[in-house]
């Protein structure tokens, strides 16, 4: 390929506009250019780079076992309607009408559209297990598109679904694609890890996450220091210390007069107390009507773990005016004794002896507060988000809190979908048998910016080998030698002919210039063709990453350089 050739549009300056390395950076090597907010077209370097992405998915997902099929954007309501996800879906869901009126939305995801297709086509047990995927571009109206390919609004993603006669089956093939995602993200040359994902009100370790490692990640994730544990931080399990003193309180509840003083650290400050004798009580808005929430002054709520509990769908904190209405009190003075909508405590909190709470009067806090003495709670249960102190729950190691960016989901659906659109397959008895799912997507796209965001410098990206856009380039450092020019041209030639995809930079520019943007562009192996060494019958070879230069004979540059490349993609 000739640079001179290609629209590889690179620039100096970081745009205004972006805020994530790898925004800035696909923008500045030329790779992306933004239609409108979270759209984007890729331009040639791009493109290679995303499909370097979907060739490895493509050939793990075969070799899985899994079929490739190619389905439509644009979805009738009618599906939707059918799962009951039309009214649920919320804003994320671009919907519009067709010229006759009728519904439709442009794909999210393709749980129906797949459904639908199999319960047509798949009658009997003989046609089962079976995995289809695609791979695809998406639409989802987020509300806040950011970080360029990280979260767009149209998005490629690779969706697989699998359809099997039985539970075991399904966990078979759970398994098999939990496999498949770690061989892709490990040839994708990313660091990553694998959690336990929240699976909504269904529970249970059916769902997993992959997630990038990055502190630019908008996930946070628990990872054990000791054994392999690791869980998205929605998710990850608090386990309650054995040692926890319940000693009620002697006497009380008793009011004092706390004026003004209404966060945790105020009412700390002023009681003399430690935040850990402090219980927060929050009030929730949600599908089934106001609860209260309870927890201590030093822990944070996880409202995951409170909307799974309850089995709501929606969980907002109430307004001031609502807050008044219920207990009486301004905001910042609420408390559990003598609240009159269903108290819902995390452990830690209900296992206090005796707390500091509000007192549901506008200036007044109570001391000496014993849950069950004082008031009933409906439940108590694992209701914060874990922290760097806290214990991991199955060894009980030190915990470590990392951000991620999660580029792959394994999900197990059940029975969800099949029940929905009556997906049924007839039995070795010939009975009718409802089909069991799971679904199965990756961020294609992400993946791009997350390999970027995991590698880059100050010069540009650092592209691991399997993704690179081109595996080397061509220097010459003067295009107005003719020697220099043919040995440059031989080079570029010989490597494409053996199969090394290679740039060459043609451009009547400097060498400055170009080497700038051989490093902007990310490219792995740099090959610099100039009058001294092509002097000794020699090429310099520097390698992005590592930053080394050799000098290599010419004779010997070709396989020293795909030496190098396979080295790299096969580990
Ligand atoms: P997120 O929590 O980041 O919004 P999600 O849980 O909505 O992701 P899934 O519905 O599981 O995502 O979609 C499968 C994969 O598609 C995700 O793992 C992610 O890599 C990718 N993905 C989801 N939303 C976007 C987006 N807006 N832009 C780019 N990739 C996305
Ligand atoms: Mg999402």
């Amino acid at each position: 390929m000739l640079f001179s050739r290609m629209l590889i549009p690179t620039l100096k300056e970081d745009p205004s506009e972006a805020e994530a390395d790898s925004h800035k950076l696909l923008l500045r090597a030329g790779m992306m250019r933004k239609l409108t907010a979270g759209i984007y077209n890729y331009l040639p370097v791009g493109l290679r780079a995303l499909r370097k992405v979907e060739n490895i998915v493509r050939e793990e997902m075969n070799r899985a076992g899994a079929q490739e099929v190619l389905m439509p954007a644009v979805q009738p309501a009618e599906l939707w309607q059918e799962s009951g996800r039309w009214n649920v879906y919320g804003k994320e869901l671009l919907r519009f009408k067709d010229r006759h009126g009728r519904d439709y939305c442009f794909g999210p995801t393709h749980e129906e559209v797949i459904t639908d297709l199999v319960r047509r086509e798949v009658q009997s047990y003989r046609q089962l297990p079976l995995n289809l995927y695609q791979i695809q571009v998406k639409f989802r109206d987020e509300i806040r598109p950011r970080f360029g390919l990280i979260r767009g609004r149209e998005f490629i993603m690779k969706d697989a679904y699998s359809f099997h006669t039985d539970e075991a089956e399904a966990e078979a093939g759970y398994q098999a694609m939990y496999d498949a995602y770690n061989r892709i993200f490990t040839r994708c040359g990313l660091k990553f890890k694998t959690v336990e994902a929240d699976t909504g009100p269904i529970g249970g370790s059916y769902s997993h996450e992959f997630m990038v490692l990055a502190d630019t990640g908008e996930d946070l994730l628990a990872s054990c220091t000791a054994c392999d544990y690791a869980a998205n931080l929605e998710k990850a399990e608090v386990i309650l210390p054995a040692n926890n003193p319940a000693v009620p309180a002697a006497t009380g509840p008793e009011a004092v007069h706390t004026p003004n003083v209404r966060t945790v650290e105020e009412v700390a400050a002023f009681l003399k107390v430690t935040p850990q004798e402090i219980v927060k009580t929050l009030i929730y808005e949600t599908d089934k009507g106001p609860v209260a929430v309870l927890i201590r002054g030093d822990h944070e709520v996880n409202e995951v773990k409170v909307r799974n509990l309850l089995g709501v769908t929606d969980l907002i904190l109430a307004g001031p005016a609502r807050v008044e209405e219920l207990t009486g009190a301004e905001v910042g003075f609420a408390g559990a004794v003598g609240l009159n909508i269903p108290i819902y405590a995390d452990q830690a909190a209900a296992a206090l002896g005796s707390m500091v709470t509000g007192a549901n009067r506008t200036g007044y806090h109570l001391v000496g507060v014993a849950p069950q003495r004082d008031f009933a709670m409906a439940q108590a249960a694992d209701l914060r988000t874990v922290t760097q102190n806290d214990p991991c729950p199955r060894c009980g190691g030190a915990l470590d809190i990392l951000r991620g960016i999660e580029v792959g989901h394994v999900f197990k659906l059940g029975l969800k979908y099949s029940k929905a659109l009556k997906a049924v397959y007839l039995d070795a008895d010939g009975a009718e048998q409802f089909i069991f799912m799971g679904c199965y997507g990756i961020g294609v796209s992400r993946i791009v910016a997350a390999a970027i965001e995991q590698g880059h410098d100050k010069d540009g990206i650092i592209w691991p080998m399997a993704l690179a856009p081109f595996q080397a380039a061509v220097i010459p450092i003067s295009v107005n030698e003719a020697a220099v020019v043919d040995a440059a041209l031989r080079v570029h030639e010989e490597l494409e002919a053996q199969g090394v995809e290679v740039l060459l930079d043609d451009r009547d520019e400097r060498p400055g210039v170009k080497f700038k943007d051989c490093d902007l562009l990310g490219i792995p192996l740099r090959v610099v063709v100039g009058p001294k060494t092509l002097a000794q019958a020699a090429a310099e070879v520097r390698h992005r990453r590592k930053k080394d230069t050799a000098i290599i004979p010419l004779d010997d540059l070709i396989p020293h350089l795909k030496e190098r490349i396979s080295r790299e993609l096969h580990g």
